[in-house]
């Protein structure tokens, strides 16, 4: 394909200083998300006043829209502490006691990517949650013998992409459970300009669609276009991010008009090319790809399905007429005029 569309790739490690930075603190900063928003924040009194620990919470749902935002803000109404780890890090039992022991009265443990906890890890984790208790084994060998230690009661905020993947036993021990839907454009404009306004960058309602526009609907990759266009606008025009300066930043970083990055134009171009645009079952496109079939299904597809490029059909996923004219031209260039 001629162009490359990469959006993830434009959201760099660098950018997590910045992002910290522009993370809303309370509930009334958070923008969209509204029906969770609304319930949590009932939650949340309600566990004040009884001076309880908040119910276990799983956060489902693509990256950078805004799981690990919430859950600090979670901890921050609530007026406890918070403290973060993710599956892959808790290695073994001893690395999750040893958080889960520091932790004081009602606070919140963030563990995100929580589907990828090893099993042993996992199974540790269903006595802290359920009692606020874990046996630690002290000494090796014969000596060796089982000490049951007490935790302070404790909210565990699990967030994972993968919901597909979690084991029915965790997934049962979460009291509420949130799915985190893709931001539509309007809300990432008034998270654009309060980005822009927290960085002291004058930027123009326009300019903030239209990166809005081309943001995947996600937060996370608003911000960092924001980023690059203030570059741009400084460099290049006023140092104010106007439509002009947008559509030239957002141009010259080869961003899609629709938002998509490479992988979702490559899940596209696999079905018109390879399968006639469908209707072809999932597992067959993602053999075709090289990719997991539930990473497709749960991170890939459902914005393409949101912004109506790709069907769900009984007989399989079907591109659509949009997914032919974005795509189109492209394809039409690279297999020598063939492409109708
Ligand atoms: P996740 O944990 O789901 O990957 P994050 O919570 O790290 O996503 O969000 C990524 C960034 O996007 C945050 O730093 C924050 O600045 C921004 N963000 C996410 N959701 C919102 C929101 N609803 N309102 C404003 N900014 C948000």
């Amino acid at each position: 394909m001629a162009d490359a569309f990469d959006i993830r790739a434009q959201v760099s490690d660098r950018d997590g200083d910045f992002e910290r930075a522009l993370r809303p603190q309370r509930f009334e900063d958070f923008s969209g998300q509204e029906k969770i928003v609304e319930n949590l924040r009932v939650f949340v009194a309600a566990a004040r006043m009884r001076g309880e620990a908040l119910d276990h919470l799983l956060l489902h749902g693509p990256p950078g829209l805004g799981k690990t935002t919430l859950s600090a803000i979670i901890a921050n109404e609530l007026g406890v502490g918070f403290k973060v780890t993710s599956g892959p890090v808790l290695d073994k039992p001893g690395d999750l006691a040893g958080i889960l022991t520091s932790l004081e009265e009602n606070d919140v443990l963030f563990i995100d990517e929580i589907h990828r906890l090893s099993p042993i890890v996992e199974e540790y984790l269903y006595s802290a949650m359920e009692d606020y208790r874990i046996d630690i084994m002290i000494d090796k060998g014969p000596g060796a013998r089982s000490v049951q230690l007490s935790l302070a009661p404790f909210t565990l905020v699990g967030a994972t992409t993968r919901s597909g993947l979690l084991t029915s036993p965790l997934r049962a021990r979460f009291g509420i459970n949130c799915h985190l839907e893709y931001y539509d454009h309007e809300i990432l404009k008034s998270i654009v300009l309060r980005s822009a306004r927290l960085l002291g960058t004058q930027c123009t309602s326009e300019a903030a669609l239209e990166i809005a526009m081309r943001s995947r609907g996600t937060p996370r990759i608003a911000n960092a276009l924001l980023r690059r266009v203030r570059d741009f606008a400084m460099v290049k025009g006023s140092g104010v991010v106007d439509l002009a300066i947008a559509k030239f930043g957002l141009e010259a970083l080869n961003i899609d008009r629709y938002g998509l990055d490479e992988i979702d134009n490559k899940i596209l171009t696999t079905i018109i090319t390879k399968f006639k645009g469908g209707p072809v079952g999932l597992s067959t496109i993602a053999t075709a790809l090289g990719e997991d079939p539930g990473t497709i299904e749960e991170v890939y597809e459902p914005y393409l399905i949101k912004e109506g490029f790709i069907k769900r059909t009984p007989r399989g996923r079907e591109v659509t007429e949009l997914a032919y004219s974005h795509l189109g031209r492209a394809l039409n260039d690279d297999l020598g005029g063939h492409f109708e």
